[in-house]
């Protein structure tokens, strides 16, 4: 492909930004692409959703779109020798209380796939792994869904290891806070200007900000005058806590080979829970149940969520409120047997959501030469060997019709109240005392 004169500027280094830069790359070999992120790659601690100590990797999705999306990447994670060392295919333990089950058995079967997963009645589940999960919370549960080629990946190990290679390959990365968008005299985006003022300029811009997105945008709305800029109700900035227990020698044997497991709820009992199988520090983890926003006036008379205005993003301040959220989660998994676990290493990350859990992967409709790839509505991580291929075809504009309806700027989307992700919680009413507003 001619590459003379294309240049990219990517604003995010999660797993949106680092998989466009990656493909991007090797596309376009003599293009200039620049990664632009406030935390180094290899920081000790970074703000993104992509940066943890592991992710579920699974196509288990009744979406067929998603379910296909991540079979692809799944291939990947188990064959590409980049991502292959940070794939454990441990299987996943899934309790369903709708049809989940089946519907995903039966996309694996329109897709012609084949795998080793079944719908299994409870009393049966009870027994599986050892028994691990027999004390479980089942209440309203129609059955369990164990697909043993599902797993977890080491995701911050992972995204720092794509990342070295993506530079490697003659990406350049940059570490600094964006401020706003630059514009041209006709409305095109022609790059970035960061917090300490350095101006980066390119042709096309592409937002893989996750959940800072929409604060971006409203800044750059307010600089550049353009007020199609900001994201509006597209986007909406959520959290949610996660926390580890550090298993004892003994508990370690026991749950070392344990699958990854999900309590399934519906729109109308609340999102799903996850508990993650050992890291190599032995250290088990759970993702909670209550999904916030942190909704403030970040310009006169503007409202939106946003993560908090700390660097950190204020990730490691986990309230009482917001610990009681792990230790529940504990209990409706392991019952009797985690009780006297001891819960720390809490953190607060955060995502971009959309109201039908999709990605924006589009074009940006209020300015020429930015694009938008983001809102992982907590599921983008998995899709991490793939994302940058579908953010290429959008750029080119070869991506299916399907997609490009699906992953739209604007679009129709559905009410909120359908998804059991969404955020609906308000941050300030689960801190232990209030914090003084900073913007
Ligand atoms: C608790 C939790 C559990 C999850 N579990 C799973 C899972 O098991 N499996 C799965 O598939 N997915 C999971 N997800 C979802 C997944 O982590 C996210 O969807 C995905 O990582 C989002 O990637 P991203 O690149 O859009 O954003 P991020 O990873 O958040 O990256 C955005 C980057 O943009 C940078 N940035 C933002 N604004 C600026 C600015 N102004 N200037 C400079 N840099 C900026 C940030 O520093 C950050 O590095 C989970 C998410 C959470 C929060």
């Amino acid at each position: 492909m001619a590459s003379e004169g294309l240049s990219y500027i990517i604003v995010g280094a999660g797993v949106f930004g680092v998989s466009t830069a990656y493909h991007l790359i090797q596309r376009y070999p003599h293009a200039s692409v620049t990664i632009v992120d406030r935390d180094a790659y290899d920081a000790e601690s970074r703000v993104a959703a992509s940066w943890d100590w592991n992710k579920v990797v699974r196509a288990d999705y009744d979406d067929i779109v998603y379910c296909q999306l991540a079979l692809e990447a799944q291939d990947i994670f188990k064959s590409d020798p980049l991502w292959k060392p940070y794939f454990h295919e441990t299987g996943i333990y899934w309790m369903c209380r709708s049809d989940y089950a089946q519907d995903v058995i039966n996309n694996y079967k329109k897709l012609g796939r084949t795998a080793d997963l079944q719908a299994v009645p409870i009393e049966e589940a009870r027994k599986l792994y050892g028994g691990l999960f027999e004390d479980a919370d089942y209440t309203g549960v129609k059955e369990v869904l164990v697909n043993k080629t599902s797993g977890w990946a080491a995701a911050g190990d992972a995204l720092r290891a794509v990342t070295k290679r993506t530079l490697e390959l003659g990406v350049k990365y940059h570490v600094g806070e964006v401020g706003s968008l630059q514009f041209d005299l006709d409305g095109r985006c022609t790059g970035i200007k960061t917090t300490r003022g350095e101006v980066l300029s390119a042709s096309h811009t592409i937002l893989c900000t996750g959940a800072y997105t929409p604060k971006l945008l409203e800044y750059s709305a307010q600089s550049s005058g353009i007020k199609d800029i900001s994201a509006g109700s597209r986007i909406v900035a959520g959290g949610i806590t996660t926390g580890m227990t550090k298993l004892d020698d003994e508990s370690y044997k026991r749950y070392a080979q344990m699958p990854v497991g999900v309590q399934g709820y519906t729109a109308a009992t609340g999102p799903f829970i996850g508990s993650l199988p050992p890291t190599a520090d032995k250290e088990l983890k759970w993702w909670g149940q209550t999904i916030f926003r942190d909704t403030r006036e970040v310009l006169p008379g503007r409202f939106l969520s946003a993560p908090p205005a700390e660097p950190d993003y204020a990730q490691w301040k986990v309230s009482a409120k917001l610990k009681e959220d792990i230790d529940f989660a504990n209990q409706v998994f392991y019952g009797k047997n985690g009780a006297s676990w001891k819960m720390e290493k809490h953190r607060i990350c955060w995502d971009a959501f959309t109201t039908s859990s999709d990605f924006i992967i589009s074009p940006h409709a209020g300015a020429k030469g930015l694009y938008v790839a983001t809102c992982g509505n907590f599921h983008g991580y998995k899709f991490f060997p793939v994302l940058g291929k579908y953010v290429v075809q959008m750029i080119e504009g070869s991506l299916a019709p399907e997609l490009v309806q699906k992953w739209a700027w604007d679009r129709e989307r559905p009410d909120p109240c359908l998804n059991p992700d969404w955020p609906r919680f308000e941050m300030k009413d689960l801190l232990d005392v209030e914090r003084t507003s900073k913007l």
